[in-house]
């Protein structure tokens, strides 16, 4: 049997993809079946919505030191913010008039931002405006999370970042792989729907760490997976070495799709950094979100975690308006609802 034949088997009775087929489809030089398959797929199973989640970052001052990140603790070039938690919460209520039903906050690892005080504009968001809350905050313990999520919160982001421990150690200095994962099975455990995610093309990584990717993505089944390619430029130590490719960056979210077929998969900023229509081909490969930036001007233009952002010029009003016209050139509507990963819809019911 062709590899090709013996994975379109594997698809049509629905079973796991094994190592050597991830392996075939990254390395192949025809991606048609491996793109058709992510957008049928993404078709059956999510249908043609594309659910927008408002980014918002409150804070771009971190104590870690992530090799890759322009907002890593030693980079002293990075003009650094912090915005007042009433502000945080008007900005979150501000991003709900807009008819979003997702606020995704997003910040360094920030000390001033304990767990209570984060509690606390949780609960304040939760209390003034009908939108689901993802926290995309970094590592803490299990109970800070548990605290997190009874204060209202519906999800959490915590990329894996890549699932080689050795490579992951490499991209961190000061933190490790087995945390990461303790981080990503507590989330779970306490009832958060979880998003992992990976960069692609970050520095040492081969294509045998990206076929680990994508099986430990099938392990954990994640509700939410954010994918986007490793961009270089900022002033770090990995600042010399070559930003992602686009075609890669596209294979893996196609994996993706297939190995979490249920899965929310966003069109990253980061994709469309790299390539002018990266978002939009994203969407035709397995994608389903779409993240619109609605952090306030002053402060978008110093969130660098990479240099060069997508839409880092626009207001929050017109980077809205442009992303739903986007979705509907690409023949898909705009999602009404919150867009909760469809388990929890079913199991939790909330
Ligand atoms: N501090 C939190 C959230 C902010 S960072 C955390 O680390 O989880 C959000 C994501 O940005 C990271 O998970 C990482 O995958 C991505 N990122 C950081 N630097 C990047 C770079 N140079 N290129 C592409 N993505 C990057
Ligand atoms: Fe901080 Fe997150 Fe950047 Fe790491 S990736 S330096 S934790 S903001």
């Amino acid at each position: 049997m062709t590899d090709i034949k013996r994975i379109e088997n594997k698809l049509k009775n629905k079973d796991n993809l094994v190592r050597d087929d991830v392996l075939f489809l990254l390395e192949s030089s025809d991606d048609t079946f491996l793109f058709e398959n992510a957008d049928r797929i993404r078709k059956e199973q999510m249908g043609d919505e594309v659910h927008l989640r408002g980014l918002f970052e409150f804070s771009n001052i971190c104590k870690r030191n992530c090799n890759y990140c322009g907002l890593r603790h030693d980079n002293k070039q990075q003009h650094r913010y912090r915005i007042k938690p009433d502000d945080v919460v008007e900005q979150a209520l501000i991003i709900a008039s807009y008819n979003i039903k997702t606020v995704v906050m997003q910040s360094g690892e920030d000390g001033f931002f304990t767990t209570d005080l984060l509690a606390d504009i949780v609960r304040r968001i939760k209390k003034n405006a009908d939108v689901a809350v993802t926290l995309s905050v970094g590592e803490k313990t299990k109970d800070e999370y548990r605290t997190l999520f009874d204060a209202g919160a519906d999800r959490y982001l915590l990329r894996h970042e890549t699932a080689s421990e050795s490579l992951y150690e490499k991209l961190h200095p000061d933190s490790l792989f087995k945390e990461r994962i303790r981080c990503i099975e507590d989330l779970f455990d306490i009832g958060f729907q979880v998003g992992m995610g990976c960069m692609v093309g970050v520095p040492y990584q081969t294509v045998g760490d990206m076929v680990e990717d994508i099986m430990l993505l099938q392990k954990y089944q994640p509700d939410m997976i954010g994918i986007g390619p490793y961009i270089s430029g900022s002033e770090v130590p990995f600042k010399d070495f070559q930003s992602g490719m686009i075609e890669t960056t596209l294979k893996m979210i196609a994996l993706a799709r297939i190995v979490c077929p249920q899965a929310h998969i966003p069109a990253t900023t980061a994709v469309g950094t790299i390539d002018e229509f990266g978002r939009e081909k994203a969407l035709r490969v397995g994608a389903n979100v779409v993240m619109p930036n609605f952090t306030p001007q002053e402060y978008k233009i110093h969130y660098n975690i990479y240099p060069n952002k997508r839409c880092i010029d626009e207001q929050a009003s017109k980077c809205n308006n442009c992303i739903r016209g986007m979705i509907l050139r690409q023949g898909r509507t705009v999602g009404k609802g919150y867009g909760h990963s469809l388990k929890h819809d079913r199991e939790k019911g909330r």
